[in-house]
């Protein structure tokens, strides 16, 4: 489910959903100057991971739908592991998660989002060598 040639993949390894092989960002995730910034295209196969302007304001709704499954997931979790906890702790956890996953979860989003858009190619380095000679 995770191997290469699978979304999955390029997803959980921040690769290009093209070649999976050329990285998608420019640097870490929690290099804060940084944060979600995407190459221009892949270094390996030259794939544009930009279709138009404005192309990642769709990551947007990919990021409220993971932020919402995040809210309930921990809710439910906080809830059922621990007895008598406070609304306001069980708030502050949340927003405290939050805060600290949202450069993760803001690269993740324009990655999926990619990803729907990019489909993977397993040719796609070949046919990049074939064209350069
Ligand atoms: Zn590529």
């Amino acid at each position: 489910m995770f191997e290469k040639g699978t979304k999955m993949y390029s997803i959980r390894k921040f690769k290009c959903p093209h070649c999976q092989e050329g990285d998608f960002f420019v640097s870490n995730v929690y290099d804060l100057r940084h944060v979600g910034d995407v190459h221009e295209s892949c270094e390996k196969c030259d794939a544009s991971f930009t279709k138009e302007p404005g192309f990642y304001f769709g990551a947007l709704y990919v990021a409220y739908g993971i932020g919402v499954v995040l809210i309930l997931t921990l809710w439910a979790a906080i809830s059922l592991l621990f007895d008598n906890v406070s609304t306001g702790v069980l708030i502050a956890v949340i927003v405290l998660s939050i805060v600290v996953l949202t450069p993760y979860l803001f690269s993740l989003s324009k990655i999926i989002w990619a990803n729907i858009f990019i489909p993977y190619d397993s040719k796609a380095l070949e046919l990049k060598e074939k064209g350069a000679h």
